[in-house]
């Protein structure tokens, strides 16, 4: 069991390098330090704020593995009327300033870990769990490792190129990418319903799971069914919090 991470006083100016536009709704955003370089646990997430106070800190799960050039990427869903993702989505331009403190979180693994994993990732669920799978592929060993990627359309698949790569390159990593809003038999549908035809035992899994509220909550619950340990059922819920927001400066805050 990971220890859980102690709040630390990092707070750091970061520029952003790049703001793409993955999909519809989801920002890639990558921020260069130009101070300190956190240092973070792949899983982890920061509170991402702009320089000004402007926008409220809001949490952002780290997308890649830690990097000798303290580079990070968020993976930031855009909220209808949400302060801080339209800011990501809509203002924030390459060469601007942002605030990142952190790191905090316990969705982290056990590099020690050898035991087959099973990553379940939605939408901008993907950040964390694609800084895991990257970890843990920079890891040598011969621990299994599936990526299943839930999405409403191809047009919402990110990173199918780099998972590809990553497959051809990694005998031991399985990417599978399902489809909840196409039809036809390759869509695949939503995870719940598929894991039975993945995999009928998953009682010496590893399970790590992030995404909005009912997606972890029915994904757990699947995999608790076909015999993952609770207790090796790790879980990111990215719930939103509405916050009035009183345009004084920005207080950053561990959350709670
Ligand atoms: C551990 C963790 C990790 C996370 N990681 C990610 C991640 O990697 N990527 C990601 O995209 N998100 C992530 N999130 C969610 C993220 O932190 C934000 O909650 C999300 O981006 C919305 O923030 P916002 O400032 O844009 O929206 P907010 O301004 O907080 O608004 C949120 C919603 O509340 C409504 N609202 C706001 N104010 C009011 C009000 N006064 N009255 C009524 N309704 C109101 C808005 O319309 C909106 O629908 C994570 C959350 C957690 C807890």
């Amino acid at each position: 069991m990971a220890a859980i991470a102690e709040p630390t006083s990092f707070e750091e100016p970061y520029e952003a390098i790049g703001v793409e536009h993955r999909t519809a709704t989801i920002a890639e955003l990558w921020l260069r330090p130009l101070a300190g370089i956190l240092e973070y646990r792949p899983g982890e997430y920061v509170l991402l704020a702009d320089d000004r106070g402007e926008v409220p800190p809001r949490s952002f799960s780290v997308a890649n593995a830690p990097r000798s050039d303290g580079l990070i990427s968020l993976l930031v869903t855009r909220v209808g009327e949400g302060a801080t993702s339209l800011w990501v989505h809509d203002r924030l331009r390459v060469g601007q300033m942002a605030s990142v403190s952190g790191p905090f979180g316990t969705f982290v693994d056990d590099p020690a870990a050898t035991a087959p994993a099973l990553f379940l990732a939605a939408g901008s669920g993907l950040a964390p769990i694609r800084a895991l799978v990257e970890a843990a592929l920079a890891r040598p060993g011969r621990r299994e490792l599936t990526l299943v990627f839930s999405a409403r359309t191809e047009a919402d698949v990110i990173d199918r190129e780099r998972f590809g790569q990553w497959q051809a390159e990694h005998e031991r990593f399985r990417f599978i990418r399902t489809l909840t809003r196409a039809t036809g038999p390759h869509a695949r549908g939503r995870i719940p319903a598929l894991l039975p035809e993945l995999s009928a035992d998953l009682s010496g899994h590893d399970v790590f799971v992030a995404g909005a509220p009912g997606f972890v909550r029915a994904c757990a619950t699947a995999a608790e069914a076909l015999g993952a340990r609770r207790e090796r059922v790790k879980t990111e819920v990215f719930f939103v919090e509405p916050q009035p927001w009183t345009g004084e400066p920005a207080q950053v805050r561990q959350p709670t």
